[in-house]
């Protein structure tokens, strides 16, 4: 039975975040021919409409208004359930970001809906729609199924392909005037720490350094390595802990679940808590000079050396390498 698929495209320093198309892509495995349709919350969204067309939507509803150029909570679950009463969907998917995470289950208990969150796949079995979904920080996969009611799920970014259905797609924008009132909180303004590089969310390499770095300038030496293969540098906790580097880049159970297409672990030990963060990147290289390093029984292939030897040359190599391609 066809289902009508409502995505929330998600927008972040200008641009459209991939989980955007990712979602899109899982939409397109489950709609069985039904209607897909992609939400975009803002000003100056309607650039954005062609895209979401060629990667399978087939109406984009707007809601242009200056109170959803950054989010709030309080704003998008209004502008975001206006969005659900018009498109009245059987399927809500929206990403699994530092927006969707607080968003969806504002918009979940707004609407009496049950969520699934932290969704890495998404597949049709006869007419069910099932979801996996990593359980004990990543140690195990959990199935599950919505049988009653309006199915939504988060999907963690960089772990459903997406496929683009058709450039030329022709996709209708349908435009609604925004139902806000009475917001508790107005962003003013936005203060990024600047991070250079690659956003590490997204990124489809992370060189990751952990307390074997020994010290801010051992980043500079990751960054460089990062810069050669266009990835985003990150780091374990011990690492943030000891000032190394910034919050911002610790990956782990208490920093940022990422899944890139290759995890460069330089230094780091393999903590359970620091594993939940990256575990199921799709390859694992570690380096670290302990053979016993529990990082090691994660990783596809090991490197038993000294980081500071190691990673030099690697980025050396890799310029050569890089070169020649
Ligand atoms: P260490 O464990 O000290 O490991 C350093 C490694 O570097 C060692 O394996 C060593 O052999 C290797 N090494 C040293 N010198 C070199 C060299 N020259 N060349 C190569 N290798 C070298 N941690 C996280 O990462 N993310 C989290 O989100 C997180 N959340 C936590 C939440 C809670 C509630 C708790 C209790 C802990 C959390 N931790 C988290 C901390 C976690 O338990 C570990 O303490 C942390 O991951 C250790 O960081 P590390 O591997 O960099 O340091």
């Amino acid at each position: 039975m066809s289902k009508k698929v409502l995505v929330m495209a998600e927008i972040r320093d200008g641009n459209l975040r991939n989980v955007s198309f990712e979602a899109l892509s899982a939409a397109q495995k489950i709609a069985e021919g039904g209607e897909i349709i992609a939400a975009l919350l803002g000003n100056g969204t309607s650039q954005f409409v062609s895209s979401l067309g060629q990667y399978g939507a087939d109406k984009v509803y707007t809601v242009q208004d200056e109170r959803l150029n950054q989010y709030t909570p309080d704003a998008y679950i209004q502008a975001f359930t206006q969005i659900v009463k018009e498109a009245n969907p059987d399927v809500i998917f929206m990403g699994h970001t530092s927006i969707g995470k607080d968003l969806a289950p504002g918009i979940a208990s707004k609407l009496g809906l049950g969520l699934i969150s932290d969704v890495t796949d998404v597949v049709l079995e006869g007419r069910e729609i099932i979801f996996t979904r990593p359980i004990y920080a990543g140690k195990a996969f959990q199935k599950k199924k919505v049988s009653v009611g309006t199915i939504f799920a988060t999907i963690r970014p960089n772990n459903i392909d997406v496929e683009e259905v058709d450039p030329q797609k022709s996709v209708e924008e349908i435009a609604f005037p925004a139902d806000i009132k009475d917001l508790r909180t107005i962003v003013k303004e936005v203060v990024r720490r600047a991070v250079r590089g690659v956003d590490l969310s997204e990124a489809k390499i992370i060189v990751s350094g952990g307390r074997g770095v020994k010290n801010a300038d051992g980043f500079n030496m990751l960054q460089e390595l990062a810069d050669v293969l266009g990835a985003a540098v990150g780091a374990s906790r011990g690492a943030c802990d000891a000032e190394y580097c910034d919050y911002s880049m610790q990956i782990g159970q208490t920093g940022k679940v990422v899944t890139p297409d290759l995890y460069i672990a330089c230094g780091i030990s393999g903590a359970i808590q620091h594993l939940a963060g990256m575990s199921n990147s799709k390859f694992i290289v570690a380096i670290n000079k302990d053979p016993e390093a529990p990082i090691f029984q994660v990783a596809d292939y090991g490197i038993v050396g000294d980081l500071f030897e190691v990673v030099p040359l690697l980025t050396e190599e890799f310029k050569k390498a890089l070169v020649t391609c």
